[in-house]
Formats: C-alpha cells, structure tokens, sequence
C-alpha cells in the first residue's frame, strides 16, 4: 500500500453504447436494440470489490436503472454507494433546463424507488457542467443533491472547467443555492492541470505513470478521486464505427484495463465519495466558505 489516505472510488454505470465518443455511430433510439453488457461488467467488478473489501460509489443511468434494476439492488446491497449519473447520456450543455431538471428528478426518483433510500450525488454524463451550463448545480441543489461530481478542472474540446478549484469544496450556485463539488482529479505539473482521474486517461498513460500522479496527490495529505466504466473492462465488446479520435478514447488499452485496475486497488485505498466528503466535514457547510463559479 503506498499510502494510507483513503481515495474515492467511482464507477459510471452505463453500457459501452452510451458513450458521448459513440454517440455520433449510435442512437439513443437504438440502444434498446443492442445486447446488453452492463450486467456482466458491473457484477464482475462488484466481485472484484468484494474480493478486495473495497466501497465504490456508483453512478448510475436511469436508463440502465429502468432497465436492470435488480442489478442497481445487488450494488446497494452488497454495501456500495448508489449516486446518480442522469437519464439519458445526454450532454448538458445541448439540453435546456426544464428537460434537465425533469430527467434529473426522474432518474433520481427512480433509483430511490429501487433501493428505498435517498441518492445524494450526482454526475452529469461527459462531465458536461461546463461554464455553458452552471445553471444546472442550480437544479441539483433545488431537487436535494448533497453533491455534485460533475466539474473537470482542465480545458477539453467536450467538457471542463479550465482553472476552476482542484479538491473537494462548497460552491454557491448561480441562484445562491449551495452544493459539495468534488472535481475530477488533476495534477498540476509545470503549471498544468493534468487530468489524472482515471477512465481513457487510466488508460492511456502506462500504469506506473498514474500511479506516480497518484502517490504525488496523496504525499500532499490529498485524496484523488478515480472514476471507470464497467465496459473498460470488456476488451470483447463489439467495435462500432467512429471517427479515428474518438475509436482512440473508446478502445485504447481495453484489454489491459481489469489487470491495471486490480494493481490499483493493491496500491492505494479506497472509499466512497458520500463517506470521503463526511470525514472531510464538507457536508457542514456552516464553517466553509463557498466557492462561487
Ligand atoms: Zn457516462
């Protein structure tokens, strides 16, 4: 174990047909016609976890959730966090308020009908709270969030905030309403955010240069915040036609993804985020100060 920080562990619950890299290729239209994989992927690092003794908070799609929901059970049940990743995969920036905020209690309504107990975070699909769309942390703290993991503090075509804050804080949304952000993690090198949370960029950097990030993030007494997709464990899923950027992101390094994962559930500890922002006092918020975009 390299450090006895407890990170924050988190997974998207999707399938792989969901993704914005993908979405050009593949209508929503057509999902329901596709074989499923989620299941199977997500059951497969539900063992891993328990092998490990290990708690990941769960992201999860509504239309996933509608979909299977005795695997949304079987994840609360064997001890995981259930948080909120949407409705429909859809960017938030392209879809208007009123369709957000009715997507958004939709799928939060729904994944609490299933495991009878409230869902307190959330993450929008492609980290899509961009500057375009601060008006939705607005929306997520008037239907009850406690916090949103939604921000990437780096410049990307499809998402980020360049410069906003790195680690977990209390930020005032645009209508004074208040919410914990946890950022995806970055390690400033040179004077750069570089994106070191996981998903394609676990992938494409060798694992000993992740890990380099990490330990860094943790000898400055900071926790990082991991996410991955059940199908980045799934080098047999089928291949789908898209641009050459986009096959990169999807496909890069698939097979070696379970292999590299295990090796980081060796080297480093993990919890929850809903357990991380606890220790960390951030659902106080009387005695923070909030950050305003
Ligand atoms: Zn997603």
């Amino acid at each position: 174990m390299i450090s006895d920080i407890k990170n924050v562990l988190t997974i998207d619950v999707e399938d792989y047909f969901h993704v914005a890299a993908l979405a050009k290729s593949i209508k929503p239209e057509d999902w329901d016609a596709i074989s499923p994989r989620v299941s199977t992927n997500t059951l497969r690092l539900l063992d891993l976890f328990d092998e490990r003794n290990v708690k990941a908070t769960h992201f999860v799609l509504g239309w996933v959730a509608e979909r299977f929901p005795e695997l949304i059970r079987e994840i609360d049940n064997r001890g995981h966090e259930i948080a909120s990743h949407g409705y429909s995969h859809q960017l938030v920036y392209t879809q208007t308020p009123a369709l957000f905020e009715k997507e958004t209690r939709d799928s939060k309504n729904l994944l609490e009908d299933i495991i009878g107990k409230p869902v307190q975070g959330y993450r929008a699909a492609s980290y899509s709270i961009t500057r375009k769309s601060l008006w939705a942390l607005d929306i997520l703290a008037e239907l009850g969030f406690k916090y949103d993991s939604s921000i990437f503090p780096v410049a990307h075509d499809n998402y980020g905030i360049k410069g906003s804050p790195e680690f977990p804080h209390i930020l005032e949304t645009p209508n004074k309403g208040t919410l914990v952000e946890y950022p995806l993690s970055t390690y400033r090198f040179m004077g750069q955010a570089i994106p070191v949370a996981g998903g394609g960029y676990f992938r494409l950097y060798p694992y000993w240069l992740s890990r380099f990030f990490y330990r860094k993030i943790n000898q400055q007494a900071a926790p990082f915040v991991f996410y991955l997709h059940p199908w980045e464990i799934d080098p047999d899923q089928p291949r789908v036609d898209a641009s050459l950027l986009s096959r990169f992101r999807h496909y890069n390094n698939l097979d070696k993804g379970y292999l590299r994962f295990s090796r980081l559930l060796t080297d480093f500890r993990f919890t929850t985020m809903h357990e991380k922002l606890n220790e960390l006092g951030l659902f106080d918020g009387a005695t923070n100060i909030a950050v305003s975009y």
